[in-house]
């Protein structure tokens, strides 16, 4: 009897000791190894258990930066850590990371001044002078970030001012330039911009496109180009008592980032709000770029310039300049002072370039030369179904003189363009017996239709009529 009764006792010993075990050895709830092997687990209600590894996992992902939630209910980031290992020191390990980036910016891949030229040369007709102001202080602006200057020298940025008609090629220009350097490429508008807290962006939003165009790599973005258009919108207003949020605000509030600063933007949209993760982007190597039209700017050089002449033994003919098509090339710092652009703004950008208008020769050319001239493209098109475009040279010109009228510069050719190539590009493909296709000036103009010929006996068809 007592060996039964000591044989039901082990029994339940051991079932004890099982049940025991099986409750000291919880299982993490995320991993899912057990306390033996991952370590002391935290309980939390439930019964879920944690080990440590996975808590402080889970810490790590919220203090990364990358949780918009910490911003939302105001908890420090550094609350959460529960690392025993040395503190690190973000802003010393972000230093590291900056030398070991200055390197990695190899100056040596960086084009030199006239090969940048040389390949601006190939999209961009005319603009000599501003093509060759743009390559030099590129690569400036690139050597600057790369080396490390001699301690007595201070290398200013090359922050740069263009001025120049619409559709003269400024924004062409920037884009071939940030396309060829292989760095990221922010464009806004000056006139989108207001002062902080007012309807519009902000001036920073010009900062999270630029991290927007560099897939929010903080780095690559601090070495990209921003271009602001417009620049001439917001200069100051003048007889205006009301607060001027949109001109004079915007260009103070500019100067903080052309100097070179830390601004703290949001990730993946251009307003900051609670849900939003911020990322603090130095602009001290961004490049930037602003450009304008300045209408009416040629008549302050004018009256400075008449002025000046009609004083004194130099005295000169009133209407000298009138009919100077360069003018813009006399500007000077006074001048756009006078316009309306602020002395320190003017200051933070110590390039000043202009772009000449476009002649009808020039415009010409723009059809024909760049590599991706818009007739090179028709004319792909046309190849793609065995079908020669030919334009002839009065026909060129009659475009160029339609683009001419609309005073928009090279913008207006692609539009003129697309309108008389449409009925070509429709009719084209349906015949397979189309050799060649001959574009007039009567067929620019409206007055006539254009030529075609035939494959093998090349035979002159009538389009309009399908008569040969
Ligand atoms: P804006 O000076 O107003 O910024 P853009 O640079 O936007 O003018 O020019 C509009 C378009 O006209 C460009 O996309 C480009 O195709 C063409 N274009 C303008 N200027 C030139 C130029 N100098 N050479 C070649 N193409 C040009």
């Amino acid at each position: 009897m007592s060996n039964n009764n000591d044989d039901i006792n082990d029994k339940k010993n051991i079932e004890d000791n099982k049940n025991k075990k099986a409750k000291s050895d919880a299982i993490c709830y995320l991993c899912r190894r057990p306390e033996s092997v991952a370590g002391k687990m935290i309980e939390i209600p439930n019964h879920i258990h944690i080990c440590a590894d996975c808590m402080q996992k889970t810490f790590d992902v919220m203090n990364s930066g990358d949780n918009p939630y910490m911003n939302l209910i105001g908890i420090p980031p550094t609350m959460f850590n529960i690392n025993t290992g040395p503190k690190v020191d973000s802003k010393k390990a972000k230093g590291e990371e900056k030398k070991d980036n200055d390197v990695a910016f190899d100056h040596k891949k960086l084009p030199l001044p006239h090969v940048i030229k040389a390949r601006l040369d190939e999209y961009i007709i005319g603009q000599e002078h501003a093509k060759k102001v743009i390559s030099v202080a590129v690569y400036n602006h690139y050597k600057r970030i790369s080396f490390r200057a001699p301690k007595d020298v201070e290398i200013e940025k090359s922050n740069m001012l263009m001025i120049g008609p619409t559709g003269s090629g400024k924004t062409y220009l920037v884009k071939t330039l940030a396309n060829l350097l292989d760095v990221p490429l922010a464009i806004t508008d000056a006139t989108s911009l207001t002062e902080a807290g007012y309807i519009g962006d902000d001036v920073e939003s010009v900062i999270s496109k630029l991290l927007m165009a560099a897939g929010n790599d903080v780095e690559k973005a601090e070495r990209g180009i921003v271009f602001i258009d417009e620049i001439d919108k917001i200069a100051k207003k003048r007889n205006t008592n009301s607060r001027d949020v949109s001109g004079e605000s915007v260009q103070q509030g500019l100067l903080k980032l052309l100097e070179g600063s830390d601004v703290e933007v949001p990730v993946g949209a251009t307003s900051k709000n609670a849900m939003v993760p911020l990322k603090t982007i130095n602009t001290e190597n961004i490049l930037f770029i602003c450009g304008g039209a300045f209408p009416d700017l040629d008549k302050i050089i004018k009256a400075r310039l008449n002025k000046q002449s009609s004083i004194g033994f130099q005295a000169d003919l009133k209407d000298k300049y009138d009919n100077d098509a360069n003018i813009l090339q006399k500007v000077t710092l006074d001048d756009l002072r006078e316009y309306g652009m602020v002395p320190e703004f003017l200051g933070r950008l110590p390039i000043l370039f202009t772009l000449e208008g476009l002649t009808r020769e020039m415009l010409v050319k723009v059809l024909l030369e760049p590599k991706n001239a818009i007739l090179k493209q028709y004319k792909g098109l046309l190849a793609m179904d065995e079908v020669e475009l030919v334009f002839d040279s009065e026909a060129l010109e009659a475009i160029a003189d339609k683009a001419l009228d609309k005073k928009t510069g090279a913008r207006a050719l692609r539009a003129i363009l697309e309108e008389s190539m449409l009925d070509i590009m429709y009719e084209i493909p349906k015949d397979d017996n189309i050799g060649r296709v001959i574009i007039t000036k009567d067929y620019i103009e409206g007055k006539g239709v254009p030529l075609i010929e035939l494959r093998g006996n090349l035979k002159v068809k009538d389009m309009a009529n399908g008569e040969e």
